[in-house]
């Protein structure tokens, strides 16, 4: 690639169940000049996430074809025509899938990043960024996690999961239970990441194999996969327990409406709180976050927990891998030092 090109990954199909790499392509244009207040930076790094695939499907929020996918991405900048921004300074923002970008400072989300010595960039977009950011706010606002509870988080050796984990540990739960998809997974939860319990959904009935892990219960479950874990979640939820509903990783490719839960009702028999998390509904928490993690990050207690692909042109094919379960933590894609 040279520097005078910029590249840009375009959808151009609407997929139908999973996506294949034939719903996109890559368009070359060449470098944008930045008009006064905005500012054009080169990405560094670009987060690939489930999210997107609901977008793909088009409609209201959804991605137009034949242009630019969107997605949080970091950069340096290289050009700037905003006071606030100089050459140099490294940015957060939300115009990724592409080399370049042209960013308006505060405009959706684009930040200059505050930066930690002795924190590695990629943290930026894994537990300093939106993925631990809906862990922390899915733990410590939605389901107010107190020390000595109980814990079950699905999809766990993913970004969410782990940071849920991570942070899980940090504020004092007790007993933490993960469910993943591979054996390798399943060892790592336990081995490297200090999970009390794991197990593969892909063995058996998740419903049996949690209540087989968390046989006392737990008080609190932070569901990314919905259907039949939030139905096996339910079951075994003490009284007054509660669900900080992350995201339904089991219905993004296929049925949306799927038939587990089937026990919704127990909610009502238990006292249960079933409660949605957004994440930019939670970003006055950054700085918190930053403030909680920053230390632990510095001194080795906590990592920054990715998978990272090299290269521009793997980008779809690490999006595509979210779904085959190729990454342990968040999954990221280098496009340049
Ligand atoms: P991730 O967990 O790092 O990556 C996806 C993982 O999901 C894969 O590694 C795979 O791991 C698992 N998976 C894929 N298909 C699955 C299926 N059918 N059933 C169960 N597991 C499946 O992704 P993430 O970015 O951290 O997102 C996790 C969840 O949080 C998603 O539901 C996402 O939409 C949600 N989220 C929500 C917000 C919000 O604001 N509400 C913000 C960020 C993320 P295995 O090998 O274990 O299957």
């Amino acid at each position: 690639m040279t520097t005078k090109t910029a590249y840009a990954v375009h959808q151009i199909a609407r997929p139908t169940g999973f996506p294949a790499a034939s719903d996109f392509t890559h368009v070359e244009t060449s470098i944008p000049e930045p008009e006064p207040g905005t500012t054009l930076v080169q990405n560094l790094l670009l987060s690939v996430d489930p999210y997107h695939r609901g977008m793909m499907d088009g409609g209201e929020g959804g991605f137009e074809l034949g242009t630019p996918l969107e997605g949080r991405s970091v950069g340096r900048v290289i050009a700037s025509r905003d006071p606030g921004l100089t050459e140099g300074d490294l940015v957060f923002h939300r115009a990724g899938w592409r080399t370049h970008a042209l960013v308006t400072l505060g405009v959706d989300g684009t930040r200059k990043l505050r930066g930690h010595a002795g924190v590695p960039l990629e943290a930026y977009l894994s537990i300093l960024g939106g993925t631990g950011l809906t862990a922390y706010a899915a733990l410590t606002r939605t389901a107010a996690l107190r020390e000595g509870e109980d814990l079950f988080v699905s999809a766990a050796a993913g970004g969410v999961g782990t940071a849920t984990g991570r942070i899980a540990r940090l504020l004092g739960a007790r007993r933490i239970v993960g469910s993943a998809g591979s054996a390798a997974k399943v060892r790592h939860l336990t081995e490297n990441l200090g999970f009390d319990a794991a197990f593969d959904y892909r063995d058996g009935p998740v419903g049996e194999q949690l209540a087989k892990a968390a046989p006392d219960g737990i008080d609190v479950y932070v569901d990314n996969v919905g259907g039949e874990h939030l139905e096996g979640a339910i079951d075994v939820l003490r009284e007054y327990g509660r669900i900080a509903w992350v995201g339904a990783l089991s219905t993004y490719n296929g049925d949306r409406s799927p038939a587990a839960p089937r026990n919704l009702f127990e909610v009502v028999h238990k006292s249960l709180r079933l409660e949605g998390v957004l994440v930019r509904n939670h970003t006055n928490l950054q700085e918190e976050l930053e403030d909680f993690l920053v230390p632990h990050l510095r001194s080795g207690r906590i990592g920054t927990d990715t998978t990272v692909v090299q290269g521009f042109d793997h980008t779809v094919d690490a999006f595509l891998g979210l779904f085959r379960g190729d990454n342990l933590g968040k999954m990221l894609v280098r496009i340049a030092d």
